[in-house]
């Protein structure tokens, strides 16, 4: 039986407040990213002394890193089930470099150049599209879910011109977790493929990619380290060889050739390819390891516990006074442990400066990278944003977001919603302290 919180690196950081005094800091931004794993920077650790350049060495320690390099892909495929004959794991730095790396390799054909991206995306799996293909965006309910009958409208609107279909595996904002088999199998019946942007998903609940001949399989799959207890700097693209066997990396060097003359190339086969320059072998090594943790506590445990931290979380959040919750909180078996709010009367921006430097609460506000859906979630209509583009000094709109993570627990959802309480009863003594020119609302 695992300690989960004696796993984790800095859960008893002690940061200061506004009297001075030091509490320890409780993190509620793991959709921004999660703490490292103790084992993580143990295995670090122990790889150390024995890293070395991958496939480009003969050293004892360069074979060995390689090998480990090499060996790491077949423990990730099979963390997600992918399929370990047709598809290939490219290493990159994050899910935006994943995301714009497809968005470049994915040739557009002919008659079949539309890309369905949806309302509720992560600006990474939004504008890396719009640079090669004609886009149009799924929309979402009035609750802000996904609408399945409109990406059922757009496929038939566009029916075999549609190559891509990608949506986020579930939403940095709302944390609804949307239907991908569901998603894959209407895809496929109009001949186009699917990535899951899975950023948000991937730490939170099992993904199971599915046999290759399975409709409901996904096609292409992104995620980052960093959001799963390891360090910043590696991310995955999964994906079939047959796709990266065609056409030219965007990036090209060191690594992604088999034959260079000053007028020939010929190209490295899938994934090296894929991958320029010298391999990120400590990513790689961080990676695995938070994936061995995470495979050791269980996805499904991982799942539940969090799910129980939402309902708390949202039966308590009810008690704040003014307190105003977005997506669906009736509802929401679909939501992972995201929830965004705003109290009213308080900008997010001071709200969210309150919660850290009043309570040591991290929490995130904004918009999150995903404007249009804040927009629409905010009921933020074209004239406004007209004027703020106009005016960039007018106050930015946003919530307050908090975002679980494994280790997180019902002590410090009390202490949050403790503090929203004075917060929200005591709005002018705050305001006046925190004051700001965002206070608005
Ligand atoms: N997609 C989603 C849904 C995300 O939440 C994020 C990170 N906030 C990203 C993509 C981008 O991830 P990264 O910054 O690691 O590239």
């Amino acid at each position: 039986q695992l300690n989960i919180r004696n796993e984790i690196v800095g859960i008893n950081c002690k940061v200061p407040l506004s009297n001075g005094k030091y509490v320890t800091a409780i993190n509620f931004d793991n959709a921004a990213t999660t703490p490292p794993f103790k084992t993580v920077i143990n295995d670090i650790n122990r790889f150390a002394p024995w890293y070395s350049s991958i496939h480009r060495g003969t050293g004892y320690k360069s074979k060995y890193s390689s090998r480990m390099y090499e060996e790491s892909r077949e423990t990730i495929m099979e963390f997600i089930n992918a399929n370990l004959n047709s598809d290939t794991i490219i290493f990159v730095k994050n899910t935006t470099e994943a995301i714009n790396k497809l968005a470049h390799r994915l040739l557009p054909e002919k008659n079949k150049n539309v890309v369905l991206s949806t309302l509720m995306e992560h600006h990474s799996n939004d504008l890396p599209w719009r640079k090669r293909f004609n886009i149009d965006y799924i929309e979402v309910d009035s609750k802000g879910r996904l609408s399945i009958a409109d990406l059922k409208n757009k496929l038939n609107k566009y029916k075999n011109s549609v190559r891509l279909v990608t949506v986020t595996g579930a939403s940095n904002v709302t944390g609804y977790i949307n239907p991908i088999h569901e998603i894959a199998k209407l895809a496929h019946k109009y001949g186009a493929e699917i990535l899951v942007d899975a950023a948000q998903l991937i730490s939170h609940a099992p993904i199971d990619m599915k046999p290759k001949n399975s409709p409901e399989h996904i096609d292409y799959l992104a995620f980052s380290a960093h959001k799963m207890y390891a360090p910043f700097g590696i991310g995955v693209l999964i994906g079939p060889k047959s796709t990266f066997e065609k056409g030219e990396p965007e990036y090209s060097g060191g690594g992604t050739i088999d034959i260079v003359t000053h007028d020939y190339i010929k190209w490295a086969k899938s994934p090296h390819k894929d991958e320029a320059g010298s391999p990120n072998i400590i990513g790689v090594i961080a990676l695995i390891s938070a994936i061995n943790t995470l495979s050791l506590i269980g996805m499904e445990n991982i799942f539940e516990h969090e799910k129980k931290l939402l309902n708390y979380v949202i039966k308590r959040l009810k008690e704040v006074p003014d307190i105003i919750l977005y997506g669906d909180t009736n509802n929401y078996k679909d939501r992972l442990g995201i929830i965004t709010f705003n109290i009213k009367g308080i900008h997010h921006e001071i709200l969210a400066n309150i919660l850290s430097y009043e309570g040591g609460i991290a929490v995130r506000n904004g918009c999150f990278c995903a404007h249009p859906y804040i927009h629409r979630l905010l009921n933020i209509n074209k004239k406004i944003i007209d004027e703020r583009i106009k005016n960039p000094d007018m106050p930015h709109p946003g919530m307050v977001r908090i975002s679980f993570g494994l280790y997180n627990n019902f002590a410090e959802i009390d202490n949050l919603i403790n503090l929203l309480k004075i917060i929200s009863n005591n709005k002018k003594y705050f305001i006046e302290k925190y004051n700001s020119k965002y206070f608005l609302m």
